[in-house]
């Protein structure tokens, strides 16, 4: 059997780290060796995965920026498992992505990354960008979250001291950042509540 390598994408607090947590459950359950990688960038959970029930993971590769996946130290795992799972896979450089499409042609292991489409500036993340080029199949979450509206949420809009943001660096982790939050929004409500008003903004400050 031909193993895929699949992007399950979403907005923030869609449910993807329980979808994890099933998955693995299932893989292990059928004696698979599954090999789970977290980039570094996410510093929320340091070297674990955890879901809202509070249940955990140790990762097995800590992936940093501009580090080679297929390392010496890395391979002897990679040759050994079944299936990698990759959690956070918006902050992965485009070349880690590219190593983990290597290993799924190369070596046909199956490579299932989650990660979010889009930062909070609707634009693509490197990582998911790289991913929606070169995965064999692109799927969106379907428990993904709601905006306050009812509606599937698209964006994942920044919010500091609760105003709505769209400047700033790329990655703020919440929760690490005191004064920073994250909310679903559908492309509406980031439409109305957050493209506008930076439009204004911007025009008032000219
Ligand atoms: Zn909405």
């Amino acid at each position: 059997m031909k193993e895929k390598l699949t992007f399950y994408y979403g907005s923030m607090a869609g449910g993807k780290t329980t979808r994890i947590f099933q998955m693995l459950y299932v893989l292990e359950n059928n004696d698979q060796q599954v090999l789970v990688i977290k980039s570094a960038k996410d510093t929320k959970g340091n070297d674990e995965i955890i879901n809202r029930q509070q249940e955990k993971r140790k990762v097995d590769i800590l992936l940093h920026p501009n580090e080679k996946l297929l390392s010496e130290e890395n391979i002897e795992k990679i040759l050994v498992c079944n299936h990698i799972i990759v959690d956070e896979a918006q902050f992965l450089d485009p070349k880690q992505v590219e190593e983990l499409w290597v290993i799924n042609k190369k070596l046909n292991v199956g490579v299932t990354c989650f990660g979010l489409r889009s930062n909070f500036k609707a634009d693509y993340f490197p990582g998911s960008a790289r991913l929606f080029a070169m995965a064999d199949e692109v799927k969106m979450i379907e428990t993904n979250a709601l905006c306050s509206c009812g509606s599937p949420a698209v964006f994942n809009a920044r919010q500091i001291d609760g105003k709505f943001a769209m400047d700033g660096e790329e990655i703020e982790i919440d929760g690490k950042n005191k004064r920073i939050t994250y909310q679903p929004l559908c492309g509406e409500c980031f439409y109305n509540k957050v493209y506008c008003k930076d439009k204004i903004k911007k025009y008032k400050n000219k």
